[in-house]
């Protein structure tokens, strides 16, 4: 079966094409489905998947605006879709320029034939800081936790388990092309105030868990430093880089500039 319980009503699907995942939520009177994965066909293998489980009305929730999580929704358009308010500014612009700059990059990619096709569909309900779905007897808490991998970032937290989107990556580095690396440590400083001893669920690679999230909190907190002390000195972003790079190998080269030439950005209060 595609999805796997994790927590009890807590199903996730670490769907193999960019290791996404997405998660289900099952309630006494609805179900509430994170994310939508990246093309027409993804997504209505997620929802057969989904009706699979179960046949409870869905809500659908978008972690962030990039394309490998919410642009299935049209696939889910007769349900209420739920996303951070920058989230819903991004996915309002016009499709074909959206689906266009995907493609110009991953197009040639295996399973994502199909870019192309995609009618981004923008979420129907924008949440600012906090909101509460009620899916019977649970409920379903939508947090944004300040910028972090993305201007809109929102997790989900229901009982102790944790959807975090991609603000935590497990399996590949965290990725910055729009993100905010100042800010980021501090995103997942109150993202571990809302985890327990539960499962955290990343936006790909396998479940985690909250020491996970620390030791991540703490590779960021080292780039955020890293940068500010560079930037203060003069330094060049490719000299920044390397030092970036030796203090946090796993970084990689290619991230490790586009982290430091954000946090340049993020600096310059251009954003
Ligand atoms: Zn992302």
């Amino acid at each position: 079966m595609a999805f796997r319980e994790i927590a009890p009503g807590v199903l996730v699907w670490r769907y193999p094409v960019l290791d996404v995942n997405v998660t289900l939520i099952l309630g006494g009177t609805g179900a509430v489905l994170v994310d939508t994965l990246s093309t027409p066909r993804q997504a209505a293998e997620l929802e057969v998947a989904v009706r699979t489980v179960t046949d409870l009305p869905l809500t659908v929730v978008n972690t962030h605006a990039h394309f490998d999580h919410c642009f299935g929704n049209a696939s889910f358009a007769n349900c209420d879709i739920w996303a951070h308010e920058a989230t819903a500014n991004r996915l309002a612009e016009n499709s074909e320029t959206l689906t266009h700059r995907v493609y110009e990059r991953w197009g040639s990619t295996p399973g994502l034939d199909g870019l192309l096709d995609v009618v981004v569909t923008p979420p129907t309900h924008q949440v600012r800081t906090s909101h509460t779905l009620d899916i019977g007897d649970r409920a379903v808490h939508l947090r944004h936790l300040g910028l972090g991998h993305s201007p809109g970032d929102l997790v989900v937290v229901v009982d102790d388990a944790v959807v975090a989107g991609d603000i935590v990556e497990e399996g590949a580095p965290p990725a910055f092309d729009d993100a905010y690396p100042l800010s980021w440590p501090d995103a997942l400083a109150a993202l571990l105030e809302l985890c327990g001893d539960g499962p955290v669920v990343p936006g790909h690679g396998d479940v985690v868990n909250r020491e996970f999230v620390e030791r991540q909190r703490k590779d960021l907190a080292t780039l955020d430093w890293t940068i500010r002390e560079g930037h203060a000195d003069g330094a060049d972003v490719s000299a920044i880089a390397e030092l970036a790079l030796s203090r946090w190998p796993e970084l990689g080269a290619a991230s490790a500039l586009e982290a430091v030439s954000r946090g340049f950005v993020e600096l310059s209060g251009r954003s």
